[in-house]
């Protein structure tokens, strides 16, 4: 197959949105061609519910099928919980700093969105948050595991506990990170109705293109989540793939290991340099560092998009970047190096140009 990535020096980098940096197993592809050479499929609607992707996805996840929605990328499944559960004036809680994509599905349903703080926002703060949502004022709380950007995570005596302290109130455990932290708390659905876990084919597995996601949920929950559920709004060519992701593990089991080495070299390289670096359980880290915008806009220009994420609360001066694979982390710092070598040449110029206050 063309493993694309096999030219870095050529290579634009998109590390700015999480997606994977490889192409998905190839095969992805096998299965799309094999399907459009029927030159019935297309003119059919996809199969109602994607009930055979469900299926295997329950072997996946260790859920029932019949407790999974297969949703339009895992933003579809937030918005489907917010539509379901929120009315005007309902609050929601939400750690902060988070995926912010969430709070625009939250707000458009009239909710009010609470923010909460952990005292180290690299951390869960477990006995504040249970605190905050004991008594049940809240409707739904949203957690993000591994989280975006912040990289928190909340292990399943933690999400477990919360479960307990409130169980009138629902709550989201969003893990679109997944597969590159490798713990969930998915199962526990089997046991407590006041849980969503969503989960999604856009980072890990490499299809974001083709927006394919889902939940797990509690028998009671999915019912109510049916109802304005669209059965047949996730796309053919989508389940196909997501199906051919599931068919080929090993090939993302390849991808996770890459980011693993990828994380360990780039944070050492990056600490080396002189930078505050911040490694996260999911295929992202964060920088601190002066002046991040003009830093991402110098990267631009060397072809690697990252994100600045210095206009989030609590994160001054963070950037963050998508963790590509290791072979792609060698010419990423280079890149890296030509731009720490343009910001350290312009700031001596500056220092040189403008008087110190002895000169005044
Ligand atoms: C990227 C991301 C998503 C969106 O995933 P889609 O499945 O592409 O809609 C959801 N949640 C978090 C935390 C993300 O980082």
């Amino acid at each position: 197959m063309d493993r694309i990535w096999e030219r870095p020096s050529e290579q634009h980098f998109k590390l700015d949105w999480n997606e994977a940096s490889v192409p998905p197993s190839p095969r992805v592809y096998e299965a799309i061609v094999s399907f459009l050479s029927n030159s019935n499929h297309l003119n059919w609607y996809p199969e109602l519910g994607s009930r055979s992707l469900a299926e295997s996805l329950a072997d996946y996840t260790n859920v029932p099928a019949a407790q999974i929605l297969v949703t339009n990328g895992s933003d579809d499944a937030l918005e489907l919980v917010c539509k379901t559960f929120l009315d005007p004036g309902d609050a929601v809680l939400v750690p902060q700093p988070t995926y912010t994509h969430f709070l625009v599905y939250a707000r458009s349903r009239g909710a009010r969105v609470v923010d909460f703080f952990s005292r180290d926002i690299f951390s869960a703060d477990i006995e504040r948050l249970e605190a905050q949502v004991r008594g049940g004022q809240f409707k739904l709380v949203y957690l993000v595991s591994p989280n975006n950007p912040t990289g928190v995570v909340y292990t399943r005596d933690e999400v477990e506990r919360l479960l307990i302290a409130a169980p009138s109130t629902l709550f989201i455990v969003d893990e679109a990170y997944h597969e590159f932290y490798g713990e969930t708390v998915v199962e526990l659905v089997n046991q407590y109705d006041n849980l969503v876990v969503t989960r999604t084919f856009s980072k890990c597995f490499a299809i974001a293109g083709l927006r394919m996601g889902y939940l797990c949920t509690s028998d009671y929950a999915v019912g109510e989540l049916a109802k304005p559920f669209n059965p047949k709004s996730v796309n053919r060519l989508g389940q196909v793939a997501a199906q051919a992701c599931l068919d080929d593990l090993p090939y993302y089991g390849w991808y996770v290991s890459e980011v693993d080495k990828a994380r360990t070299f780039l944070t050492a390289e990056l600490r080396r340099r002189g930078l505050s670096c911040y490694p996260t359980p999911a295929n992202f880290i964060l920088v601190q560092l002066p002046e991040p915008t003009r830093f991402c806009a110098l990267l631009a220009e060397q072809g690697v998009y990252i994100r600045d994420r210095s206009d989030l609360p609590r994160l001054p001066n963070f950037v963050r970047m998508t963790l590509p694979t290791l072979d792609q982390s060698e010419e990423v710092l280079r890149r890296v190096d030509i731009v720490l070598a343009q910001m350290r040449s312009s700031s001596r110029s500056a220092a040189v140009a403008s008087p110190g206050p002895e000169g005044l």
